[in-house]
């Protein structure tokens, strides 16, 4: 069967384990060389077209000069070239969370039977991939069908390398001829836009006016799942849907807790290396590799980058990862809850806010000045996620992170902030407007005295909140490991750049009529601290208690995606959003559709693959056994010897079966109930009727595979899967 086939091909192969060596490749002489990076610019391009190229991507400004593409065109096609490119692609991406790509050739005939190649600025700076087949949610007509991408030149253009040559891959965004985002990066930028506007206001107060542009800055720590590949060929749940659908328990799963920063495997180990020494060449800077808390869950974090970079680079590190493990006959897993019962994988958003002069304004920085800068950006956050916290609960849901969010050790889906104890301390102390002399070197005043050091996330300690202050960043957790980070980001910088509007605001006013900052900033936080403490919560975001609190509190908790998507058109998320101009009433409108398809979709196709694997796997395996048990049965009662266990063993089987096979048709029934087309509608239903039918399947399937004989069950086990490395 499929299983023993998975087996046998796994104790029989041999893996190449020394596809890269970094004893004869240095990573330092590896960093970048795919990236057409600054460096590079400044070797290839015209002083003045290097030039007004930098001021685009440090800056901001519009590149308006059609020579200034066209130069950059030229320089980057004749360095793809050397590289081994024979095609450009403009990389967008679709409001499914992949990413998208069109090749085309640089090859132009001169029309004497020759051929050139040639890639102009108006190609680098513009595309038109036909578009029509790509979610939009209605923005769309069919008659303006046709979007467009557009190159996003903070963004570096890269090398793809191939078996047999190479692409230029240039970031873009997708917009409708009508101008409506129709992907992820394009509100992105424009959230990143509105906070730098809102930042700048607040550091002009500070008297600082070197700053010229503020970055919403992220480092993602990313988990996954790496398993043998030959398990995948014989689950069509993991093939179809990144997850197992069946399964039982297995004797040992995480409780023996060994696995934590434990010894990576050796084929993981050179599988890891490989994906690093791959995103080290595209520019990608990782940092750290552990063993996650699961069996065979490891994680990887870069250094953190711009949203815009970072958000880029985390797509091409799944990309990376998926395609480096298969060289190694290994699968890798990004769904959020691949196994049942064991911790699943999620992404930790850091985020924080940083001057391009390179301040980063959430550290405390060690003068009275910096104390008081400090306590404003950190209260705009917290004022921020107090204020939305069904938007940034939204940013996080999927069908695949609903089997996340609040099971084994991952944040509920209430949104709380842990600020920990000295954080905590100094709010408590601004709030009660009172300096008290309780602070370790001195008095809590604003601007006047300096802030203790704050510690950082001693990792463990305060993993149970979604939200947490960690030294010099806040750390998002809810994130799931599949996403794209720009829509968690896009949601956090709106709504920062919300509170420190408003902030801004209140101290202009008050320094326009004469009060000095600091008093102003003191007469100010301390309302603001009032009205949003609660959602600052610093104990254990896993406990029940925390649930009845929480509510007591009045804080939301939208359970499930379908809870939370009519977050996304509500009157105050319009409001917010249109304001700052990062998405319009069609643009959320049409994220709001696209999601719930999404989700009806998902779900579609799990209860799909489930059926079929009741059907044409399970099933079959156990009426095998059955006949079996049986046959036994009766031969020991034709040899006149008393078969009383082996009947009942035999009933007891029967029974399972049949359960089995009415949860099955119970499925099915519920899955051909006709969809209203009413997306959200229809994702409302499936919650309703199919999920709770796919659970009680699943359950009476695990109760087979605990009964029927091990030699013919065709699954593979989450023992063999987990353990098998
Ligand atoms: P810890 O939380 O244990 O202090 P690290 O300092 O290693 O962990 O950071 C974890 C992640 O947070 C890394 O990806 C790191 O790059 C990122 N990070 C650190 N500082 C910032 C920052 N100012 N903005 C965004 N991300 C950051
Ligand atoms: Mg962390």
């Amino acid at each position: 069967n499929p299983r023993q086939a998975a087996l046998q091909a796994i104790a029989t192969t041999e893996y190449d384990l020394n596809q890269i060596d970094f004893r004869s490749e240095h990573l330092k002489e590896l960093f970048g060389v795919l990236v057409f990076s600054e460096e590079v610019q400044k070797a290839r391009l015209p002083k003045p077209v290097f030039k007004a190229l930098q001021k685009t991507i440090k800056l901001g400004a519009q590149l308006t000069d059609p020579a200034v593409a066209d130069a950059v065109a030229s320089a980057m096609k004749d360095w793809a070239i050397e590289h081994g490119a024979t095609h450009f692609t403009h990389l967008f991406q679709p409001m499914t969370g992949l990413t998208a790509e069109k090749h085309d050739s640089f090859l132009s005939p001169t029309g004497t039977g020759a051929a050139v190649a040639e890639f102009s600025g108006k190609e680098l700076v513009k595309g038109e991939p036909d578009a029509s087949s790509f979610p939009s949610g209605g923005i769309r007509a069919t008659f303006e069908a046709r979007g467009y991408t557009g190159w996003d030149p903070t963004s570096p253009a890269y090398i793809r390398e191939s078996p047999n040559g190479a692409t230029l891959v240039i970031p873009t965004v997708f917009v409708s001829w009508t101008g409506e985002a129709l992907d992820k990066k394009t509100p992105l930028l424009r959230s990143m836009e509105a906070l730098s506007a809102q930042a700048i206001r607040i550091l002009r107060l500070f008297d600082n006016h070197d700053a010229v542009k503020v970055f919403a800055t992220v480092g993602p720590e990313q988990e996954y799942f790496l398993i043998d590949k030959n398990f995948l060929y014989a689950r069509p749940d993991l093939l179809n849907c990144g997850r197992t659908l069946f399964g039982a328990k297995p004797p040992k799963g995480q409780e023996l807790e060994d696995q934590y920063f434990g010894t990576i495997p050796e084929r993981v180990l050179a599988c890891m290396s490989e994906c690093e020494a791959e995103m080290f060449k595209l520019g990608i800077p990782v940092k750290t590799r552990h063993n996650e808390v699961a069996p065979s869950q490891y994680e990887i974090a870069p250094i953190f980058e711009d949203a815009n970079l970072a958000t880029d680079h985390n797509q091409l590190t799944m990309d990376v990862m998926r395609r480096t493990a298969e060289k190694y006959g290994l699968v890798c897993l990004l769904h959020e809850k691949p196994f049942a019962g064991i911790n699943g994988s999620g992404k930790h958003n850091n985020w924080s806010m940083s001057t391009d002069t390179g301040e980063n304004l959430l550290n405390p920085g060690d003068t009275p000045h910096d104390n008081a800068q400090f306590l404003v950006f950190c209260v705009a956050v917290i004022r921020a996620v107090a204020k939305y916290p069904e938007l940034l609960r939204v940013t996080v849901a999927s069908a695949g992170n609903d089997h996340r969010l609040g099971a084994n050790e991952a944040p509920p889906a209430i949104m709380s902030i842990f600020l920990g104890d000295q954080l905590q301390d100094i709010m408590d102390q601004l709030e009660k407007g009172k300096p008290e002399k309780t602070l370790p070197g001195g008095f809590m005043e604003v601007g006047a005295s300096v802030l203790p050091k704050l510690p950082r996330d001693a990792g463990d300690r305060n993993r149970t909140s979604p939200f947490a202050f960690t030294g010099n960043k806040f750390e998002f957790r809810a994130v799931g490991s599949s996403f794209s980070i720009a829509g968690p980001n896009t949601v956090l910088n709106t709504i920062v750049a919300e509170s420190l509007d408003f902030i801004a605001t209140n101290l202009e006013a008050a320094v326009k009529k004469g009060t000095p900052l600091n008093k102003a900033i003191q007469d100010l936080l301390p309302g603001i601290l009032k009205e949003s403490k609660k959602v600052v919560f610093n104990g254990d975001g896993y406990s029940e208690e925390w649930h009845k609190e929480a509510e007591r509190r009045g804080l939301p908790n939208l359970k499930n995606t379908v809870d939370a998507l009519p977050v996304i058109v509500r009157k105050d998320s319009l409001e917010l959003f249109t304001k700052y101009k990062v998405y319009s009433e069609r643009e959320l409108q049409s994220r709001y559709n696209i999601f719930a398809e999404k989700y009806v979709k998902e779900v579609s196709i799990e209860a799909a693959t489930m059926i079929n694997i009741a059907k044409t796997l399970i099933l079959p395996a156990a009426l095998r056994y059955q006949g079996e048990v049986a046959t036994a049965v009766n031969a020991t009662k034709s040899a006149g010897v008393d078969a009383g266990a082996q009947f009942d063993h035999l009933k007891g089987l029967t029974k399972a079966i049949t359960d089995f096979q009415t949860a099955t048709k119970e499925l099915e029934t519920a899955v051909h109930h006709k969809h209203s087309g009413e997306p959200y509608t229809d994702a409302k239903a499936i919650r309703d009727t199919v999920l709770p039918k796919m659970v009680e399947l699943r359950t009476l399937g695990d109760a087979l595979e605990t009964i029927v004989a091990d030699d013919l069950w065709p699954l593979p086990t989450y023992r063999e899967m987990l353990f098998i490395k």
